[in-house]
């Protein structure tokens, strides 16, 4: 019995590789087939959410490529000619416009078929949040409050519309996995929804409502909890605050007895370390969760997450 479907089975692989071998022939420009991946579809993704995202829902069918490397700060990324080489020859690109303008020119230029922004998905909004002093000045100054928030992976409702748009994606460009696509995206939504709902419970009944933080990358995070984010530094995190947006830092810490002056991983703390001495508080870290310290950590997404909850209810005396 096992061998007659083992048999069929082997003979519906032959007759397909048959077929592939013709359409391979008959886009002769396409030497690639399906990339290096071993008959896997070559995913690229641009920074470590989408790589969650990609590499969780995609599972063994896939073969993820990350642009942004562990360690490093995703928004002033830049590319190599190496890494343009693969977005170039990779099946799918998911990537975040206007979150690191390298990664949009390159897929104007060299994947126009396969890049697919989530941005529509996210449905991001300005949420006022970055009030940045750039160096040209004045003219992006006065866009600041129109600015789209990029991070939109902080806020699990969000975080799980993109998961859904590349599960579609991922059908839509490799039907023969479909089946594996929905089930492993079914998995990670359930985890979400159980994050979502313990953000929900965990932060419901809270001291301090306010939370600050030096990277402005929890806005719509704050929002979906009901709490408030005062922020140091803009969306990038590396920029230098002015001495007066850190005066008005230290007045809410002491007008709101705030406990904890909140910084990142992948960025110096100094700013966050200044303004937590000077005012007598800790300091503490909360994840933008843009990229993961070191290629072998044993965080994810989830675990991240989970720990920004536990650091907020800490810091705002959540019961
Ligand atoms: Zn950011």
């Amino acid at each position: 019995m096992k061998m007659i479907v083992m048999k069929s089975g082997l003979r519906a692989v032959l007759a397909g590789a048959t077929a592939l071998a013709a359409l391979t022939l008959a886009g002769c420009g396409d030497s690639s087939a399906n990339g290096s991946g071993g008959g896997k579809l070559d995913v690229v993704t641009s920074f470590y959410p989408l790589e969650f995202i990609a590499r969780t829902v995609g599972g063994d069918a896939v073969d993820v490529t990350t642009l942004t490397a562990p360690g490093v700060e995703p928004h002033d990324l830049e590319l190599t000619p190496k890494q343009v080489g693969e977005i170039a020859e990779a099946k799918l690109v998911v990537f975040e416009k206007e979150l690191q303008p390298a990664v949009d020119e390159a897929v104007e230029q060299n994947a126009k078929d396969s890049g697919f922004d989530i941005t529509p998905a996210a449905q991001l909004e300005a949420t006022g949040a970055d009030f940045e002093e750039h160096e040209e000045g004045a003219k992006e100054a006065a866009h600041k409050d129109d600015a789209l928030d990029p991070h939109f992976w902080l806020d699990p409702v969000r975080y799980a519309a993109v998961v859904k748009a590349v599960e579609d994606k991922l059908v839509s460009v490799d039907s023969a996995n479909a089946a594996g696509y929905h089930e492993r995206a079914k998995a990670l939504l359930d985890q979400i929804g159980k994050l979502d709902t313990e953000y929900k419970t965990g932060l419901a009944t809270c001291k301090l409502k306010t939370f600050v933080t030096s990277h402005e990358a929890f806005a719509y995070l704050a929002k979906r909890y009901g709490l408030t984010m005062v922020g140091i530094a803009g969306f990038t995190p590396d920029a230098e605050p002015a001495p007066a947006r850190i005066k008005e830092v230290q007045d809410i810490v002491k007008a709101q007895h705030v406990t904890t002056i909140f910084y990142e991983e992948l960025v110096s703390p100094k700013v966050a370390e200044t303004i937590a001495k000077d005012v007598g508080v800790q300091t503490a870290v909360l994840s933008p969760i843009e990229g993961l310290s070191d290629a072998n950590s044993k965080e994810t997404y989830l675990t991240l997450m989970q720990e920004n909850l536990q650091e907020l209810r800490k810091a705002n005396g959540c019961s």
